[in-house]
Parts: C-alpha cells; sequence; structure tokens
C-alpha cells in the first residue's frame, strides 16, 4: 500500500498542521493518532490525507499509533472549530484538543464504557434448569432469570452474584444466551410528578411559532422573567424534535449547579430520550463516556454548560440557550470564545433554529431582537408577559436611601424590621450581597494605610474567621498585621462589608433567627450548595447570606424577603456593561422573592433611590431599561453599534508590554484605516498575579473590517522577536476589560 501524507493538528502554539507518515496504518480524517513531536510523543488529529508534502518524503516520520477503536471527529465538528480558531484568533490544533474530554488528549485508547446486554435464546428458551449441575448455584439463578425477563444488563447481573457476569458468558457459551455491547447508558429514573401543564397562551404562541419554524436557520429569543414558563416551552420543543426521530437537542446552561434541576426535570418529562450532561464537575471517565454517547448518536438530550457547544452531535436539530444573558458563556482564557455565537454560526450550518431564553436578554440579543433590521440577522421575539403560575404575584421593590436613615451595622431599619416580621411569620429571607469575606479592606485609622495585594493593584480582603487576608484575585494570603506596617499604629480597622460580617451582624441582631452563607467561600465542598439548599427546602434555615451564587434559578417557596446591600459602586463603574449586569443580577435575585403564593418584598439599600436603573426594576421593566442603555451605546458608539476586539498583553515588565503594545497600535493604523485603533492603555487592574498588563482596543463599524484586520495583525505579531518575551492573546467581542 502506498504510503499517505497525514497533516495532523496539534496541541501546540502554531496555527499550522503538521506533516507526517501514515506507514501502514489506515487513518481516516477526524482520527486520533500519536505522533513523535520534539522530543516527545503527543495527540494529534488527523485533518487531511494527502498525497504529497511540501517537506521531503524522507526528512517525515511516521505516525506511531493511531486509535483506530474510537469514532472518528466528524467534519461538522471540525469545521465549526476551524471557525472559531479563526474568528477568535487561536491556534487551531489548541483550540481543537481542548475542546475533547482530557481522556482524548492522552496517550491510551478511549474506548465507550460499553456494557453487554445478555439476551434469551430460543436454545436457552427450552434448557430446563435442572439439567444444570446442582453445585453451579449461579449458573442456575441467571438462566431462571434470564427466562424470566429474557434479557439482563450488567448491573441488573450484579443483582444477582458477584460471578454472575461470568456465569452469564458462560451461558453464551452453551448458545443458551447471546450478548451484544450496548452504551452504557444511565438507568432513567421514573420521576413522580410528572403531570403536564395545558399550555398559556403564550407559551403556545412560543412553541407553534418555534415549531412553524424547524428544519431552517432561525435563531428565537424567549424572552420572560422567571417562572413565565420559558422551561416549559423548552420540554414541549424538546418533545416535538426528538419525537420525529434522528434528533438531538443541545440545551446550554450557565453554571453546573443548574444542570441537576433541569436534569430531573428533563428526565421526568422525557422518559423515553437518553439525557446526558456535560460539566466540569464530571469526572473524566464520566465526561468522556457522556460525550461518546452524543457523538453516537445515542444520547438525545444533552445538557452541558458552554464547552459542549463543540461536542460532535450527529443529529443536532435544535439549540437551547438557558439564561443567554450569562457571562460564564463567555470563556476568558485561551480561546475567548463566546458559547453564544458559536452556538449560532453550528445552528446557521446545519439549518437549525436556536432558542436563547432570558428574563434580562443581554444586549446584543436585544438589539438583533428589536433594532436590528437586517432580515437574515433579525431575531424573533416571543414573549411570556405572565409568571405561569397565577398565583405568584411580582414582588415589591423598595429602594432604601442609605444618606437618610441611621444604618445599624450597615444594616437600614426598614431592613432589620423586614427580617423581623419574616421571623414572626415563620417566613424565609435571602441577602445578597456580591462580595465575600468579612470586609473588603483593612484600614489604618490612623495614616489610612489600606493593606493592599502585592501582586495584583487590588486589596486584600479580610477574611476573619482564618484571620486571613485574602487576594480575591491572585488568592494571595497573609496573617492580619498587629499594627499598621506604615506607622505603627495598632488601630486597624475592618471597614465595608462582605458576606462574613453581615452574616455576624445578623447573629447579633437576631440570635433566634438560624443563619447560612453561601459564597464561594463556604460552598467549596462539592455537595455543600446541595445541603444548604435541602435545608432551606426543609425549613431549617430562616436567613440565607450569599452572594451572586445564591440568584440563579433556585426556588425557594417561603421566601418573601429579599434585601440586596452594597450594590452602588456598580452605578458608577467604568465599565460600560456594568448597570447591564446589575439590572441582570437584581432582576434575578429579585425573582427569588414570592414564587408560590406569597407576595414578596425586596428591600435595596443604596445612596441612589432615583437611579435610572432602579426606576426600571422597582416596576420590573427591563424593556425600557434595555432601550435607554441601547440609545446610550449609540451614542457612544459602544457594541452591539460597533465591533470590538483586544490586544492583550501582559509580562513582569511593564516597558515590555508597552513596546510589543505600541508595536502593534503602529502596526495596526498601517494596516487599515476601517478600524479605530486606541492608544495602548492599562485596564484598570493594571497588575494580575505578578503581571503587569496592558491592552489596545479596536472598533469598527463592520466586523469583516475587524477580522481582515487582526488576521494580518495577529500573523506578523506572532512573527515578531517580542512576541515571546509577553503574554498576549485577542480577545474578540470582550466583556471585560
Ligand atoms: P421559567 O423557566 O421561565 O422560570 P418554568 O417553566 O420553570 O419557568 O415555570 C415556572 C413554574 O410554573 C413551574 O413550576 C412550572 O411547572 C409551572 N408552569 C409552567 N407552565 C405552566 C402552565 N402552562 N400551567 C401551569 N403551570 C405552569
Ligand atoms: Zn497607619
Ligand atoms: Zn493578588
Amino acid at each position: 500500500m502506498a504510503q499517505s501524507i497525514l497533516r495532523i493538528a496539534l496541541d501546540v502554539p502554531l496555527d499550522r498542521l503538521f506533516d507526517y507518515l501514515s506507514g501502514d496504518l489506515d487513518v481516516q480524517v477526524g482520527q486520533r493518532v500519536l505522533v513523535p513531536f520534539g522530543s516527545r510523543s503527543q495527540i494529534g488529529i488527523v485533518m487531511e490525507v494527502a498525497s504529497s508534502s511540501d517537506i521531503a518524503i524522507e526528512k517525515l516520520k511516521p505516525v506511531l499509533q493511531a486509535f483506530v477503536e474510537e469514532t472518528p471527529l466528524d467534519a461538522e465538528m471540525l469545521n465549526l472549530i476551524k471557525f472559531s480558531a479563526d474568528y477568535y484568533q487561536h491556534p487551531f490544533g489548541q483550540a481543537l484538543l481542548s475542546s475533547l474530554p482530557a481522556r482524548l488528549r492522552q496517550i491510551a485508547p478511549a474506548v465507550s464504557r460499553k456494557q453487554y446486554l445478555y439476551q434469551l435464546t430460543d436454545a436457552g428458551r427450552a434448557a430446563d434448569v435442572e439439567q444444570i449441575a446442582k453445585k453451579q448455584k449461579v449458573l442456575r439463578s441467571v438462566l431462571s432469570a434470564l427466562q424470566e425477563s429474557s434479557r439482563l444488563t450488567e448491573a441488573e447481573l450484579d443483582g444477582i452474584s458477584a460471578t454472575a457476569r461470568k456465569a452469564a458468558k458462560a451461558l453464551v457459551d452453551l448458545g443458551y444466551a447471546s450478548s451484544e455491547q450496548v452504551p452504557a447508558l444511565q438507568r432513567l429514573v421514573a420521576m413522580a410528578e410528572a403531570v403536564e401543564p395545558p399550555l398559556n397562551a403564550g407559551q403556545l404562541e412560543a412553541v407553534q411559532q418555534i415549531i412553524a419554524g424547524f428544519g431552517v436557520f432561525k435563531a428565537w429569543l424567549l424572552y420572560g422573567i422567571t417562572g413565565s414558563g420559558k422551561t416549559e416551552v423548552y420540554i414541549r420543543l424538546l418533545q416535538r424534535v426528538l419525537q420525529q426521530g434522528h434528533a438531538q437537542v443541545l440545551v446550554l446552561v450557565p453554571e453546573i449547579n443548574l444542570t441537576p434541576q433541569l436534569e430531573a426535570r428533563f428526565r421526568s418529562r422525557l422518559p423515553d430520550f437518553p439525557l446526558v450532561s456535560l460539566h466540569s464537575n464530571l469526572s473524566e471517565s464520566e465526561r468522556l463516556h457522556h460525550w461518546q454517547l452524543a457523538q453516537s448518536g445515542a444520547a438525545k438530550i444533552i445538557i452541558g454548560t458552554r464547552l459542549s457547544i463543540f461536542t460532535p452531535l450527529p443529529d443536532l436539530k435544535l439549540i437551547i440557550i438557558d439564561e443567554e444573558h450569562d457571562s460564564s458563556y463567555k470563556q476568558q482564557d485561551s480561546m475567548r470564545y463566546h458559547a453564544r455565537d458559536v452556538a449560532m454560526v453550528r445552528a446557521k450550518r446545519l439549518n437549525i433554529p436556536v432558542v436563547l431564553g432570558s428574563a434580562t436578554p443581554a444586549l446584543e440579543t436585544w438589539y438583533n431582537a428589536t433594532v436590528n433590521s437586517k432580515p437574515a440577522s433579525r431575531y424573533g421575539l416571543l414573549r411570556l408577559k405572565e409568571r405561569a403560575v397565577t398565583a405568584a404575584q411580582l414582588p415589591q421593590i423598595d429602594c432604601i436611601d442609605t444618606t437618610k436613615v441611621n444604618l445599624q451595622h450597615g444594616l437600614t431599619p426598614q431592613l432589620i424590621a423586614g427580617l423581623r416580621l419574616r421571623l414572626e411569620r415563620k417566613e424565609q429571607s435571602l441577602l445578597f450581597i456580591n462580595r465575600r469575606g468579612y470586609s473588603p479592606v483593612l484600614l489604618c485609622s490612623a495614616c489610612h494605610w489600606i493593606a493592599p495585594c502585592s501582586r495584583c493593584s487590588s486589596r486584600l480582603v479580610v477574611h476573619l474567621s482564618q484571620r486571613k487576608l485574602r487576594c480575591h484575585h491572585c488568592g494571595h494570603e497573609q496573617r492580619i498585621p498587629h499594627q499598621c506596617p506604615a506607622c505603627g499604629d495598632a488601630d486597624l480597622h475592618p471597614t465595608g462589608h462582605g458576606t462574613q460580617r453581615l452574616e455576624h451582624t445578623l447573629a447579633q441582631l437576631l440570635p433566634a433567627a438560624r443563619i447560612a452563607r453561601v459564597d464561594r467561600d463556604s460552598i467549596s465542598r462539592k455537595n455543600a450548595l446541595v445541603e444548604i439548599l435541602d435545608r432551606v427546602h426543609g425549613q431549617e434555615i430562616d436567613i440565607l447570606v450569599g452572594t451572586q451564587m445564591l440568584a440563579k434559578g433556585h426556588d425557594f417557596p417561603n421566601l418573601t424577603l429579599v434585601g440586596v446591600i452594597d450594590t452602588d459602586s456598580a452605578l458608577h463603574s467604568p465599565d460600560f456593561r456594568a448597570s447591564e449586569r446589575l439590572f441582570a443580577q437584581l432582576m434575578q435575585v429579585a425573582g427569588r422573592a414570592g414564587r408560590a403564593d406569597k407576595a414578596g418584598q425586596v428591600i435595596i439599600q443604596t445612596q441612589f433611590p432615583d437611579h435610572a436603573l432602579f426606576n426600571a426594576l422597582r416596576i420590573q421593566d427591563y424593556e425600557s431599561y434595555a432601550n435607554v442603555l441601547l440609545e446610550e451605546r449609540e451614542q457612544m458608539q459602544f457594541p452591539p453599534y460597533v465591533f470590538t476586539a483586544l490586544l492583550r498583553a501582559e509580562a513582569n515588565d511593564y516597558m515590555l508590554v508597552q513596546q510589543f503594545l505600541q508595536l502593534a497600535f503602529a502596526l495596526a493604523r498601517s494596516l487599515t484605516e476601517q478600524v479605530l485603533v486606541y492608544d495602548p492603555v492599562r485596564p484598570q487592574m493594571e497588575r494580575l498575579k505578578g503581571m503587569e498588563r496592558g491592552y489596545v482596543l479596536m472598533q469598527a463599524r463592520q466586523r469583516p473590517a475587524l477580522q481582515q484586520l487582526l488576521k494580518q495583525l495577529v500573523s506578523q505579531m506572532r512573527a515578531h522577536k517580542l512576541a515571546a518575551k509577553v503574554r498576549w492573546a485577542v480577545d474578540v467581542n470582550p466583556l471585560e476589560f
């Protein structure tokens, strides 16, 4: 057989493929292979099988091993990653390899955990158990079990005896049973309470419109407040798509913590369709297994976090993105993709619909659903106007001016009274504060020294229970000093409020209350959150104190008061997206109050009670606030009215960063006039983890002009000798500056 040349993608920071000889291996495109690379061997993916190479044949090395027992990656997925790598200016091989489960980056065959299914044969049916020797007890029981149910899974065999699998194999040898390998799907647990509510008018309209559009690309914004029945709409869509057969649906969720609830609901309502989840809380082997079930088409419903947008799905017919505005859909390092944008591209190529669900859509999405006049990129807008359970009412929202009342440990009398009232009524409260730790700064009252992080341009947060100061950006920790390092004074004060301090304060003010804190410090264990939520549901908790971890998706029927503390800094943040994010967050937190038949109340403590954001929040009017924000964005020429990209760079020495960015800046300017290229600047966080940082902002009215510039800029900068001395990356459509 003639040797082929294989062009292979490798996990290296070079945007090219590498040529190898196939040897006598029969290798296909998409196959995983092991190749020699430098002094080591590496896993790669075959991208092309060619007959010639630019490199002399005798210089090429042969592939060491091909994992032919694994299904090759399909062209659709490879093309999607190719597109993403180009669009986000990331080396293709790295983008590809990092999209795979860890097991597929390791040097060992990764075959699906298969299990054997044993079926009774005709001979087995006719066989007489009594003919089997008495002492072969297990063999006898397996045969009679098989005669009873005619098929047995490995799990069922394990229930009979530890050696039952061996006995089943012996029955195969005797001709009494046959065996086949099936992908090991989790057993579907039948759930109680799988009633199907009749849809209300808004839901019906949404379902009908989306179904009418099956088979062509179309993006739909399903816009409705928490509890308006969006998930119910997803379920109906899943039913309709999956019943057609040869179909898979990908459901993206922002957070791992939200998957169990959704999983349970889908399993109970769609018991006939195998479901897998894909997220980073899975073990490596579980992740591989789920991924392979998706790749084989065996799994019909795939619930996953952002990376799962790159899962091969041969029968993909619908993508649903829940809480589409959530910023966790954007990856913030290596390839800085946005899963929603990639989903849009994938759906367009497959000609299938995408459903974006949110109570507070991203402004980009809202723009595309309301302002955008280009028919090809316009989204369909579907509104769910009311809560699905009619008894549930919207909470009342009160903004309390903290400059006009006497605060008690940072709490207004109104909020304290509200908490007392809930305690008396045996109802629950939630206090939301977006800052963990005891207090955000340690201040010297004599000289105003504030404990800084030595590695970041940030302050150290006081964690009183551990007697530590900790940087929330780099993790640096040190003991709380006994005296001020600047002036020697011993009068050091924790200043400002964090979750821990709030918890202490409440314990003092309301000694009878049972309080639980939910933040990243208290929820480090895997099941800690689930345990706390169970206690809340069991009415063992009166007051929950927590960060945004609490804002999302949890449903507490007896929770009637939400207090919001210290969000004012976001109102005046230099980040132009801060108010959009805060509004979404507060809507979400407010949605926690009064879900069932009890009216809820939200108390917001602020110095700016008349701020437009609060006025809109009070009447839960996302639309008018979004329109105000869009007008501002248009005036200021911010996204979505322009397209932006950052060239980020960092190094130990700012001089290097500056040189690098100046070079890039000059080059970018010389390459085009259609893109506005700004002078290099430093971000608000100038130093992070000991690295000095800077960036160049580029902005264009048309996406292609920006893409073209980035391509040229990146390839020329990669070749420059300074490029090896700084860490740098391009961030297309950045969410953070
Ligand atoms: P969302 O996803 O928008 O938060 P859900 O779909 O979870 O809303 O619906 C909120 C609650 O209302 C759920 O308990 C759900 O079972 C119920 N629900 C949804 N649609 C209906 C309906 N048409 N009739 C009655 N109850 C409904
Ligand atoms: Zn001092
Ligand atoms: Zn730090």
